[in-house]
């Protein structure tokens, strides 16, 4: 039965929306030190991840990190954890509620409750020029989850084994040396790095568009803490049609890592965790 509008609907709908969390009150990252000290970094280490499959890699805090797409438009899906407690992982939900649905230079990944500290800050991304477009979409999303075999059997049957869900999976249990059993509630939802997407005006549902990311674009991150990162090479590709399938025409992406010069990181602190003494009113 159709639900009819009160008369009061119009006044209703006018109401205007006031911001869930003002930033204003949230630490800013010492960009102006972090902008210096990228000035000074040196490369120390570099992981090619293959087209259609994950790899880990290891950043030290106060170090840099880079994942620039390498021989064509690819989308790739990126894990972050404290790489000294698993348990402190990328918190995708709580980032996108501080940051909004999409992140670029100067905002951060924060971590998993009782923690909610950031893990790592954007200091450059060749893309921030995109901006939102005409249909609601931008670039490096924290709305998505990452593309998995679950779903994929929900909406269209079958088994398909390379979705980033699994990769991930697949390249967190060979780090680790555990089962996949084991590895797989470490996977988290991610950060869709170079991935063009909104959600629809008319019916609010989760879109993608093809990435505008092009060979030599780079998003680089600076490491708050110790961080353990895995990167899918998303089967969507440059996700302009389909994921989770063998059809995309797919590529590797790059991951650097990066040392500052000594004395470069001079007024950056290294992040607390949350002050909140977890007594929950008891
Ligand atoms: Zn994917």
């Amino acid at each position: 039965m159709t639900v009819l509008p009160p008369s009061d609907a119009d006044a209703r709908r006018a109401v205007k929306p006031v911001i869930c969390y003002p930033v204003e009150t949230l630490p800013q990252p010492a960009m102006a030190t972090l902008t210096r000290a990228r000035q000074t970094m040196t490369k120390t280490d570099e992981v090619l991840v293959p087209a259609r499959d994950a790899k880990t890699f290891r950043v030290p805090a106060g170090h840099f990190f880079r994942i620039t797409s390498v021989e064509g438009s690819q989308v790739g899906d990126l894990n972050l954890w404290n790489a000294n407690d698993l348990s402190e992982r990328f918190y995708s939900g709580k980032t996108r509620a501080l940051h909004g649905t999409h992140i670029t230079t100067g905002e951060q990944m924060w971590s998993s409750f009782p923690h909610l500290r950031p893990m790592a800050t954007i200091t450059h991304d060749t893309l921030e020029w995109y901006g939102m477009d005409a249909f609601g979409g931008s670039v490096h999303d924290v709305i998505g989850t990452r593309c998995d075999p679950y779903t994929h059997h929900l909406l269209k049957g079958g088994q398909y084994h390379h979705c980033c869900h699994s990769n991930l999976t697949r390249a967190l249990a060979d780090h680790l040396g555990v089962s996949l059993k084991e590895a797989e509630p470490h996977v988290h939802d991610v950060l869709n790095v170079f991935m063009c997407t909104g959600f629809t005006r008319d019916t609010g549902q989760y879109f993608m568009k093809a990435s505008p990311v092009r060979p030599g674009d780079y998003l680089e991150f600076f490491a708050q803490i110790d961080l353990l990162g895995a990167l899918s090479a998303c089967p969507g590709g440059d996700c302009s049609a389909e994921h989770s399938s063998d059809s995309a025409q797919c590529y590797p992406l790059l991951i650097e890592v990066f040392a500052p010069a000594e004395g470069a990181l001079d007024g950056w602190d290294a992040p607390a965790t949350s002050g909140y003494d977890q007594t929950h009113g008891t």
